[in-house]
């Protein structure tokens, strides 16, 4: 999940997908990889205390396999967690060997001896040197796209990120799925961002759209998704469909 662009539902669009993949009988890892630690806090984990996680991978080069946490959150969901360190990594990595590669290194370390189907990366809002590890790990990134005022500001400076990758260091990634976040239906403009969205990205854009839902902004404050929060609600609904079709999607693939 990956958007320079702060707010615009990277977060609530991983744990959510994870949590609802997860339901559908999947098995999925996600990795915190934003300081703040939300996507940790969303599904349960425990990060406040120091608990170690994203940080000790990444600068110590421990196994994800000694710090996964799982979560209540669905079946077969785990979690590695993020803590406050994580805000150092940024400067501590800049001068360590292999620094784009840790969390790729981690990740296919872990999948060779778990059986897991998704690897859900929750990335901060920046293109500094943690979302280029996301870059470098991921096979597929997913942009969620906020229906409001310069959506699609800031998206020219992420595709070319992802186009350094792609030439230097990652050239299998594809920016494969775009979802809108957020959307208004009783506002012109949600409907007007969309369908600006879809012309930009037409095969990219899921089907699916994420309508604003007060019930999505309220589930982490109980530590939970919104999918075991109120799954009938219009946000839980919407939130499943797109884990389903993010999953179709991929099952097309193979
Ligand atoms: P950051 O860039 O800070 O990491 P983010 O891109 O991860 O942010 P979120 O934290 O997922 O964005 O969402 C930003 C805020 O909007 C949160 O308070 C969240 O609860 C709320 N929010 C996200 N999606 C929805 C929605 N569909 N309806 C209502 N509120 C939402
Ligand atoms: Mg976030």
């Amino acid at each position: 999940m990956v958007n320079q662009k702060g707010g615009v539902g990277k977060t609530t669009t991983a744990v959510n997908l994870a949590a609802g993949l997860g339901f559908g009988g999947l098995s999925v890892l996600l990795v915190d990889l934003d300081p703040q630690g939300n996507a940790s806090t969303a599904v349960g984990g425990e990060h406040r205390n120091e608990e170690p996680g994203t940080y000790e991978v990444l600068i110590e080069q421990e196994n994800i396999a000694d710090h996964v946490q799982v979560s209540e959150e669905a079946p077969n969901l785990k979690v590695l967690v993020a803590t406050m360190d994580l805000a150092g990594a940024e400067i501590e990595l800049v001068s360590v060997v292999s620094r784009e590669t840790r969390l790729k290194r981690a990740i296919d370390a872990y999948l060779a001896d778990n059986d897991v189907d998704y690897v859900i990366i929750d990335c901060p809002p920046s293109l500094g040197i943690l979302t280029i590890n996301a870059f470098v790990a991921a096979a597929e990134l997913l942009i969620p796209i906020q229906c409001e005022y310069y959506a699609l500001e800031g998206l020219t400076q992420l595709q070319r990120s992802i186009s350094m990758v792609k030439a230097n260091i990652n050239p299998s990634l594809v920016l494969s799925t775009v979802l809108l976040t957020m959307y208004d239906g009783r506002t012109r403009l949600s409907s007007d961002v969309a369908e600006q969205v879809k012309q930009y990205f037409p095969e990219e854009t899921m089907e699916t759209i994420i309508p604003r839902s007060v019930r999505i902004a309220e589930a982490p404050s109980y530590g939970q998704t919104v999918i075991t929060y109120q799954p009938a609600s219009a946000g839980g609904q919407a939130y499943l469909a797109a884990a389903e079709e993010l999953a179709r999607r991929g099952a097309e693939q193979d």
